[in-house]
């Protein structure tokens, strides 16, 4: 391809603007491309689409050197007969021979043991494509980068609220008061974050980001709480602890729609310790279904099926089944869990003086229960109760790998989506908003391969290599219980890595 010339007039005095979508990063902003004589002469941002407005960053309008940067391969490189791997020598050879050889090698291991094809990609926006690939390919031994990056934190949030943010969904910032940024960069949602952050701040709102640099975002923060690296989980624990202390949650929402109120076995002796009670208690229109859930009624003073009219459940307290069996509120076990996890000890993890994170605890609280905001607007909620108007407390979050990425990320992440359970800021004005169709699942519904026997010699997978565990039986491990996948993916040391574990197969091939 011919380096475009500066200075040179067109030769043909054809222009042309092509509109498309900026990938230099994730963002997926609206761009136009101006040609002239067949060659990209600059990049602007779309002032028709939706997402950036016609903004456009630095590395976006740098995107033209991903057609012309002489640093491109162009031609399919060899190592060259006789030198060693990694002596960096190599020849260019045609695409013919390049997908002659590959096609050789790969129709070998396929017809013998396709699992042998391991296909880690980078991040390549084409996982739909490269996914399917290994699925009709027949192996299992595939993912792409997600799984070190904001997969994980999607994981995390997905398997605690069935949402997440970026993709998932995002911070209502047209209504929220308070706006809190946590462990992010500024690649993920760049420019809708930096637009939407410029208004938020000119509207009045108060932003606090809590990163281990005082990033760009940070920079133009009310707040920025400097906190180690990888100690967040800490805060958040602390926070949590705070707001149930000062009894600032959403009681409303979390017995509307939450299972804070549900009650878990608490008999050690029993299989069924630790989960969710589930009976077959008539309720009152005699209809039985083995998945009742159960609330402590406080009118009553006995375990309800949780469907039963005006039935109004105990969040705290220790009570005993009919049958014997001891039994909690799954609220009061998370108060049981949290209750030393103070500022004072967090201080000692994350470098925040408790002070700083007790008076963080108390702005969150106290601006999502009095600054409630209130839309005229009817809906009907999943269960089919019809409401006059939506509420939402105005604490809006927006987090990214900067929690994830590191060892207890995934908890991490869980900590910070019961915090904003507990404040009742999803997917409510002034909160995060998940992106439609809602509700979901949670976990989703996609499922991996059913088992080792799906992987067979010249024959598709059963399932995509990737999905949302949901129980033991979803686990992709042998008859010994042993890891399947090279990255030990969806095994039972790894059970919910959604978008593999890239980060473990050189190790572990
Ligand atoms: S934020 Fe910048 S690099 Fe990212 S998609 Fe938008 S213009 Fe491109």
């Amino acid at each position: 391809m011919k380096e475009p010339e500066k200075h040179r007039d067109s030769e043909t005095g054809k222009t042309e603007v092509k509109t498309t979508t900026c990938y230099m990063c994730a963002c997926r902003c609206g761009i136009r491309v101006h040609l002239r004589d067949d060659e990209v002469r600059y990049i602007e941002g779309n002032p028709e689409h939706p997402l950036n407005k016609g903004v456009i960053c630095a590395k976006g309008a740098s995107g033209i050197m991903k057609q012309y940067s002489p640093a491109r391969l162009l031609k399919p490189l060899k190592r060259k007969e006789g030198t060693d791997r990694g002596a960096g020598s190599f020849e260019a050879i045609t695409w013919d021979e390049a997908f002659g050889t590959l096609e050789a090698r790969l129709a070998h291991i396929r017809s013998t043991d396709p699992k042998k094809l391991a296909f880690f990609t980078g991040r390549d926006q084409m996982q739909a494509l490269t996914g399917m690939f290994a699925k009709q390919f027949g192996t299992p031994n595939y993912a792409a980068h997600g799984g070190f990056c904001s997969v994980n934190m999607a994981a995390g949030l997905i398997y605690t609220f069935g949402g997440s943010f970026w993709e998932f969904g995002g911070p209502d910032l047209e209504r929220a008061k308070l706006f809190v940024m946590i462990g992010t960069a500024e690649d993920h949602h760049s420019n809708p974050m930096k637009m939407a952050l410029g208004q938020f701040k000119r509207d009045g709102g108060r932003f606090v980001a809590i990163n281990p640099v005082r990033s760009g975002y940070a920079a133009i923060a009310d707040d920025w709480i400097a906190i180690k690296p990888g100690t967040d989980g800490a805060l958040l624990l602390a926070l949590i602890h705070e707001i149930l202390k000062m009894g600032l949650y959403d009681r409303d929402f979390l017995v509307n729609y939450t299972n804070a109120p549900e009650l878990v076995n608490q008999d050690q002796d029993s299989a069924d310790f630790g989960l969710f009670v589930r009976t077959d208690l008539p309720i009152r229109d005699g209809c039985a279904d083995p998945q009742n859930k159960l609330w402590w009624d406080r009118h009553s003073d006995e375990a309800v099926d949780n469907r039963w009219p005006d039935a109004d459940p105990r969040l705290m307290g220790s009570y005993k089944l009919e049958d014997g069996t001891p039994v909690k509120p799954s609220f009061q076990l998370l108060h049981d869990q949290v209750k030393d996890y103070t500022p004072e000890w967090a201080a000692d993890i994350t470098g925040i003086d408790a002070a700083t994170i007790r008076e963080l605890a108390h702005e969150m609280g106290i601006t999502a229960r009095d600054q409630k905001i209130e839309l005229p607007i009817a809906w009907t909620d999943a269960w089919g109760n019809e409401h006059d108007n939506v509420t939402g407390p105005p604490v809006a979050f927006h987090a990214m790998r900067g929690l994830a990425a590191h060892s207890n990320g995934f908890q991490t992440i869980r900590a910070l989506g019961i915090l904003m359970t507990i404040l009742g800021t999803i997917d409510r004005p002034g909160g995060v908003r998940h992106r439609a169709p809602f509700p979901r699942p949670i976990p989703p519904c996609a499922k991996g391969p059913t088992g080792p026997e799906a992987v067979q010699p010249d024959t598709p997978l059963d399932g995509m290599p990737l999905g949302w565990p949901g129980a033991p039986e979803d686990l992709f491990v042998d008859d010994e219980g042993q890891p399947v996948r090279l990255d030990k993916a969806f095994s039972w040391e790894h059970p919910l890595s959604v978008h593999g574990l890239m980060h473990n197969v050189i190790t572990n091939a």
